[in-house]
């Protein structure tokens, strides 16, 4: 599968960073190619008995062959990768569209205050008002800044290329599709969309390019910041089922409900995905932590994921089963 897509299907956090983690690993790509909002996305990766945290480079980091490629619709803020670059030691193998959009300081301002900060509850990262800027055309782009001018490059053009020379290629979405702005639950949605479309166009590929669209859901749901949750779990019956996470970036309580199946179909019609992996499986079943064979899933897990299958209409290739990025059960067809 030369070129696979990962997004999310709930409101972000489904454990994104940790299927890229695993496939990076398992099936070694040339490169993975960051899509998505920004910085505002976070990705906890756990690999080694280390956990690492992304929030601008792609989780294939844990590969050291793999080139690591952020495209042009991204927003960039400068000082979280160039500090991402320095903690994992990985200049030599990144590159940033020079038509990226810069997070500046007066964004950050902008999206710790009013509306964005007391009812959209963002993550005041910047994101939001330097996408209105980029809209505004009043934006400073990568090419513009010179600490970055190293890092350089014409993504869509090398990710089209190893394409064309038949390499594998990951292309990592972020955020969920129901933040996504037009797809989501406005007004409290992120400021761009992020469903699969939206994440080759950010990349500079067609969508006949793409082989693989696997859409990732989380066992249960969550969600930081304001916006409609359905069944939703108060803080403590959360806490008793192990449902009370922490976010990444913002260090705010998820918010949590069990698992939305009539969403997670919604959300399957917006991303046409081909595959589904489900992460944190041990969460809700704690007798297959660790599980790395299907047959290790107990009757419970067996019956709640074919239920998932059914909903969807599509075979769950990856099952998660613990925070190790290779806590995989691996399903899908030999290649
Ligand atoms: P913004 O993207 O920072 O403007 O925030 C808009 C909404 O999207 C808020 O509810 C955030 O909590 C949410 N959000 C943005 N990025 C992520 C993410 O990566 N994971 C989970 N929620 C996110
Ligand atoms: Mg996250």
């Amino acid at each position: 599968m030369p070129a696979t897509i990962v997004v999310g299907g709930q409101f972000g956090d489904e454990g994104k960073g940790k299927i890229v983690a695993y496939l990076s690993v398992h099936d070694k790509p040339a490169a993975a190619v960051r899509g998505g909002v920004g910085p505002n996305a976070g990705h906890t990766v756990s690999h080694n008995g280390k956990v690492i945290k992304l929030r601008m480079l792609p989780s294939a980091v844990i590969n050291q062959e793999t080139r690591l490629m952020i495209g042009a619709g991204v927003l960039v803020d400068p000082r979280v990768l160039l500090q991402e670059i320095e903690t994992f030691d990985v200049s030599k193998r990144v590159v940033i569209d020079r038509n990226c959009g810069i997070i500046e300081q007066k964004h950050l301002d902008e999206d710790r205050r009013g509306h964005l900060r007391d009812k959209i509850e963002t993550t005041g990262t910047g994101t939001g008002p330097a996408q209105a800027d980029r809209a505004m055309r009043t934006a400073l782009l990568a090419n513009d800044v010179p600490a970055l001018s190293r890092l350089i490059g014409d993504v869509s053009r090398e990710t089209n290329s190893l394409l064309d020379s038949g390499k594998l290629v990951l292309i990592e979405g972020t955020q969920g599709t129901f933040l996504s702005l037009y797809h989501g639950t406005y007004p409290f949605v992120t400021s761009k969309d992020v469903t699969a479309s939206a994440i080759c166009s950010d990349v500079g590929i067609g969508p006949k390019r793409i082989d693989e669209v696997l859409i990732v859901y989380k066992a249960y749901t969550t969600r930081v910041g304001g916006g409609p949750l359905r069944e939703e779990l108060t803080e403590s019956q959360a806490q008793k089922r192990g449902w009370s996470e922490v976010g990444t970036v913002t260090g705010r309580v998820r918010r949590a409900a069990p698992l939305d199946y009539a969403l997670a179909k919604e959300a399957a019609v917006l991303n046409s995905p081909t595959q589904i992996a489900v992460t944190k499986l041990d969460i809700l079943f704690p007798e297959c932590r660790g599980a790395r064979k299907f047959s290790q899933l107990g009757y419970n897990a067996q019956k709640f994921t074919k239920n998932l299958e059914d909903i969807v209409g599509l075979p769950i290739t990856l099952f998660g089963t613990g925070e190790d990025s290779q806590d995989i059960i691996d399903m899908r067809p030999k290649q």
